[in-house]
């Protein structure tokens, strides 16, 4: 039997040992998944630990993604563009390769949001990402590779969103001010206010003006977001439920040798399970 764990803080929330428990079930596989309580402090001795009796793979979710970038032995070409990780692999002997899998995850569940839209694809869109943290890091990336035409960050700390966009240096990349906001096809929201009970505060007609917004936090009821975009004249709202089964899908594969678990069966499941 192969053990995982998703490390995180707070993590008590997470869906990740459903989600993979789900997916190893599709193969006939025994696996087991827990959550890891763990803390700036503490993370790298707990992944030390977590490797060195046992563990076969671990996912790392908020506040740890730029943090396990640093500890991380080797590292793919995704977790390097980012320079944040969300899924580890023990390699033998303390070594530990991190992979970045959120970016193609987003981008998946953004393609079948749009596509059930009946708005195209990611090409061509403006897409302004509210947030610089490790989630944000990881789809830069992949949202650039699926042809947006602009990608506009906006942080709350706005020198990180800086640093940001100067470390991809492309020129569909940009970075505002909280406060002179573009308006944008698509609106992602990547902050961790959710985690804290905190709203941002967002003008009204950026709503109104956008395709889809798109909340990464997800939960049994709309996040604060999403019911200031559907309030404010948006249609299409949607949460990041679909985003973490397409990463953790990616993630599974890597640990699984190349098995792609089917991500949308996993999500129909797991929705209808929470609605009944
Ligand atoms: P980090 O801790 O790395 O980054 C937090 C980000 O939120 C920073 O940009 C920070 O800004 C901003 N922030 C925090 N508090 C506030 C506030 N009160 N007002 C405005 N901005 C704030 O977290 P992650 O990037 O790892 O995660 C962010 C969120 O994305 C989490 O809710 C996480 O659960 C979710 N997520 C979901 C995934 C999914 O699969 N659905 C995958 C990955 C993440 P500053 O730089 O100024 O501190």
């Amino acid at each position: 039997m192969a053990l995982f764990t998703v490390f995180g803080s707070p993590i008590a929330h997470s869906l990740s040992p459903q989600i993979h428990l789900e997916f190893a079930d599709q193969f006939g596989l025994i696996n087991e998944y827990h959550r890891s309580l763990s803390s700036p402090g503490r993370f790298a001795a707990d992944v030390a630990y977590f490797f060195r009796y046992g563990g076969s793979g671990a996912n790392v979710t908020v506040p740890f993604k730029q943090h396990a970038y640093q500890l991380v032995t080797h590292t793919t070409l995704r977790a390097r563009q980012a320079g944040a990780v969300n899924t580890l692999m023990g390699l033998g002997s303390g070594q530990v390769l991190g992979d970045n899998t959120d970016g193609l995850g987003l981008v998946a569940d953004l393609g079948w949001q749009l596509a059930q839209a009946d708005a195209g694809n990611l090409s061509g869109k403006s897409i302004l990402l509210l947030g610089a943290g490790g989630a944000a890091r990881g789809v830069i990336g992949p949202l650039l590779d699926g042809g947006v035409a602009k990608l506009t960050v906006a942080n709350r700390t706005e020198a990180k969103a800086a640093q940001l966009v100067a470390r991809f240096d492309h020129q569909n990349l940009h970075y505002c001010a909280m406060n002179k906001l573009p308006a944008a096809d698509i609106i992602i929201q990547a902050t961790s206010v959710a985690l804290q009970q905190q709203t941002l505060v967002l003008p009204a007609d950026l709503a109104a003006q956008a395709l889809l917004c798109y909340d990464m936090s997800y939960g049994a009821t709309p996040t604060r977001f999403l019911q200031w975009a559907g309030e404010n004249g948006c249609a299409n709202c949607h949460d990041g439920f679909g985003m973490l089964v397409e990463q953790a899908a990616l993630s599974f594969a890597l640990w699984h040798d190349g098995l792609l678990p089917d991500s949308r069966a996993v999500i129909k499941k797991l929705l209808e399970r929470s609605t009944n």
